[in-house]
């Protein structure tokens, strides 16, 4: 299913109130000096990026957040605006609700209003850099009320609001595919790290094997001890060998289990009334939801967050977070576990 891209009124304004401060930066750039040939390595992949330039053209990476957070050290997210390990916001001068540049000693933002620091939370007193307040879940900005108000006149929501339980069952079966999707992608790369490291493994004992051979000709007395480790050597093959055999039939079965999972999935479907057919549609719509940037998806997602729902797994690198407000980059969807 094609990803659909969120916009109320609100995004679109401030997507075309950033792009118009681009063109004016590009344009009076332009008129008072020529910018420089010169460029510089983006501080995530290492490319080549010209001066001026505001993401990395290869791996499109934000050029003014570090490769690492100043605050805590963590490798930052190319495309993140927090780091998702300490919570630090990583664009300083940066509006964090509208992602204005602020100018210098401004307390609230000129465009939004928002507060440079954030926007303490009067249920809970936490200070949150986000509309919604990442503890207690309390809409906090203007963004966050229009958000809320965008969600309950929201087709989608209604239709499964009205059929919350089937919604509910649709969403578990969707969700337990897609947690066993990740689960065999994840075997397959442990098994592959296995395959590596094994080789790595075997070829220095076969660099090590070479070199006890060229001393066994001097030395006849050692040949009894290579022929022991030659022993070993086999033994340890051999249980390798085993090894990889369980590891195969545990990953088929998982794959047999998904695809069972999923011609069950595909039959329900087949069976489906106009109703359950059009939850599905509605469900996977939300789930495959794609933003401009991250706090629209985050006002997104915390209007529509489910009561009591205290896990979201991001589409970005498949992690769970107890909300979208700890993932770094959100933008690209997620769903509400
Ligand atoms: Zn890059
Ligand atoms: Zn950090
Ligand atoms: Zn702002
Ligand atoms: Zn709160
Ligand atoms: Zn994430």
């Amino acid at each position: 299913m094609a990803g659909s891209e969120y916009t109320s009124r609100e995004a679109e304004q401030k997507i075309r109130q950033g792009r118009r401060r681009e063109q004016e930066d590009g344009v009076s750039r332009g008129e008072c000096s020529p910018p420089p040939p010169e460029g510089a390595a983006c501080p995530h992949c290492g490319a080549f990026v010209p001066a001026g330039a505001l993401y990395c053209g290869e791996c499109g990476g934000n050029l003014l957040h570090p490769a690492v957070c100043s605050a805590c050290g963590a490798p930052t997210k190319p495309q993140g605006d927090i780091c998702e390990v300490c919570g630090a916001w990583l664009s300083e001068g940066i509006c964090k609700f509208c992602y204005t540049p602020l100018p210098a000693g401004a307390a609230f933002c000129p465009n939004c209003g928002n507060g440079r620091d954030g926007i303490v939370c009067p249920d809970c007193g936490t200070l949150s850099i986000f509309d919604f307040c990442p503890k207690c879940g309390r809409p906090l900005s203007n963004f966050a009320r229009q958000a809320l108000e965008a969600a309950n006149n929201d087709p989608d929501i209604r239709l499964i609001a009205d059929n919350s339980k089937r919604a509910a069952k649709i969403a578990a079966e969707l969700a337990a595919i897609a947690e066993a999707e990740a689960e065999a992608e994840k075997k397959r790369a442990e098994e592959e790290a296995a395959r590596i490291a094994a080789e790595k493994e075997r070829a220095e004992e076969e660099k090590q094997r070479l070199n006890e051979a060229a001393e066994n000709i001097r030395r006849i007395a050692a040949e009894k001890k290579r022929a022991r480790e030659e022993a070993a050597r086999i033994a340890a093959e051999k249980t390798r060998r085993e090894e990889a055999l369980r590891k195969q039939q545990e990953r088929e079965a998982a794959e047999a289990a998904l695809a069972a999972l999923k011609a069950e999935a595909l039959q329900r479907q087949q069976e489906d009334d106009p109703v359950t057919s059009a939850l599905r549609a509605a469900i996977n719509k939300v789930r495959n939801m794609t933003f401009a940037n991250a706090q629209l998806a985050r006002l997104f997602y915390m209007a529509r967050r489910p009561l009591f729902s205290r896990r979201w797994r991001c589409n970005a690198y498949g992690n769970i977070h107890s909300s979208p407000c700890e993932c770094a980059e959100p933008q690209h969807g997620g769903v509400w576990l």
